[in-house]
């Protein structure tokens, strides 16, 4: 029994996928568990909580820094745990032999976790993507017969409070404005992002992304750089249609192939570069070549990812509703040619002007909607006014989560009017859903649902 898991009384701030994981897990091994929560019957409201009632608190990744109950536990003299480093003493104890690997940065994390995942199980290793994708960590290494490999998708709210776990190799994928909102400023979201490097033997960077190089730079361990680009010694990268390696190599002045770039599907830029990243995770614990390569011809990313909906009269629709901050859409928009982009949703205090600025040359339209549409406005008003836009006010009658579509069938009648042969209808809204949507997955179901109702039976 891990000692200090045991007979404790925790609270645990949030009644979410996360807080109810670790209530499973600490009760099982003996322990007490509160659990405050304002929204969900499984807690009891922050305001009856008196804190003298518990030895130690457990924080979920997305509660807010400034929330009154965790401000007054964070002047406390409580320790203040998290669900990551609790599933790590846990590991200590029930699994010793389990290795961590960990993926983090603002985009491509599920993608590559989960392309990660499948070259590890290819290979016949016992391993299990968790974290931030569904899976909880402390899930995943409760297990009577332990995994050998967990692959963590990290995300910043979870590095904020990482103190304690350690990974045998991780990869920070590219840091972009995202989450501003929570963590107050960009350098802090950066630190968070950044945290994985000390807790890390290996760290596999992307050699592509100014601010992971820069703000990589003063860190003295063994880094491993993945790029685009054709690779020095000591890099994987690429040549000509090859992703090639020239680090996990016997001898780093000859390059060695991994696999041809068409292996990995969608074969666009960033997509390649989250496969570097997840075969250099997987070179760092000596998978073959041959086994990546297998297992990346047979990968597809998760739904609603550059997601193709129908092709029809040459033009395409994309649902790219994960795309919920612009470092994401700009990647989005650059791989398609001609795009009328379906824009707008919470902003979460990120810029907006950076992706008209970058993508102005391939918007034909924009679709605007959402509670943040008129930062998006502003940012076209300024750097592309020939872009003609229409902004789709929240229809009458339409609440989220209910059945009404009429939302999603305005902007998809919009996008008929615009979109010519040629042309993509992208959704990637460089904004979170929730004004509007139940989840980014909701909107892309009814984006989709409007595109088979009114473009799939349109003559
Ligand atoms: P995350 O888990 O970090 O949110 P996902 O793999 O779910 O990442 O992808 C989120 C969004 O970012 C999708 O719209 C996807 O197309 C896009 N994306 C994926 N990888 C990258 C990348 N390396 N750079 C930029 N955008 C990316």
């Amino acid at each position: 029994m891990v000692s200090n898991l045991t007979d404790r009384k925790f609270l645990i701030l949030g009644a979410g996928v996360t807080g109810m994981s670790v209530a499973r897990s600490l009760t099982s091994r003996g322990s007490s568990v509160t659990i405050a929560d304002d929204f969900s019957s499984d807690g009891i409201k922050t305001d009856a909580i008196n804190l003298q009632n518990y030895d130690a608190v457990v924080v979920s990744p997305g509660w807010k820094l400034d929330h009154p109950l965790l401000a007054k536990v964070l002047s406390s003299d409580l320790e203040v745990l998290n669900e990551v480093d609790l599933a790590w003493q846990l590991k200590l104890e029930v699994a010793p032999h389990q290795k961590w690997l960990a993926v983090t940065g603002t985009n491509g994390k599920t993608t590559t976790v989960e392309m990660l995942a499948k070259i590890l199980q290819t290979a016949g290793i016992k391993a299990k993507a968790c974290g931030n994708l569904g899976e909880t960590v402390i899930n995943a290494t409760d297990q009577a017969d332990p995994y050998d490999y967990l692959v963590l998708e990290l995300s910043s709210f979870q590095l904020h409070w990482v103190k304690k776990a350690r990974f045998q190799s991780s990869a920070i994928l590219n840091i972009a404005h995202d989450h501003i909102d929570w963590h107050s400023s960009f350098d802090l979201y950066a630190l968070a992002k950044l945290s994985l490097l000390e807790k890390s033997e290996i760290a596999v960077l992307n050699a592509d992304d100014g601010e992971v190089v820069s703000r990589s730079a003063s860190w003295r361990g063994h880094k491993v750089f993945f790029s685009l680009n054709t690779p020095g010694p000591g890099e994987i990268g690429v040549v000509e249609e090859l992703i090639v390696d020239r680090c996990f190599v016997e001898d780093p002045m000859q390059a060695e192939m991994i696999c041809e770039i068409s292996d990995v599907k969608p074969t666009i830029p960033h997509n390649i570069s989250n496969a570097m990243a997840a075969a250099a995770l997987a070179r760092s614990i000596d998978v073959p070549h041959a086994i990546i390569q297998k297992a990346l011809q047979g990968f597809t990313p998760g739904r609603h990812r550059i997601e193709l909906v129908l092709e029809k009269d040459s033009i395409t629709w994309v649902d790219d509703s994960k795309a919920t901050n612009p470092h994401s859409a700009i990647a989005s928009i650059n791989s398609h040619l001609s795009v009328v982009w379906i824009a707008g949703g919470l902003a979460k205090g990120a810029d907006m002007e950076a992706i008209v600025q970058r993508c102005k040359g391939r918007m034909k339209a924009a679709i605007l909607i959402g509670e943040d549409s008129d930062l998006i406005e502003k940012a076209l008003q300024k750097f592309a006014p020939q872009v003609p836009r229409v902004k789709i006010n929240t229809p009458s009658g339409y609440a989220k989560g209910q059945i009404d579509n009429s939302l999603m069938e305005q902007v998809v009648t919009q996008g008929l009017a615009f979109a010519t042969s040629g042309d993509t209808v992208l959704l990637a809204p460089a904004c979170a859903s929730m004004d509007q949507f139940v989840s980014y997955a909701d909107r892309g179901d009814r984006f989709a649902a409007a595109v088979k109702k009114l473009v799939s039976h349109a003559n």
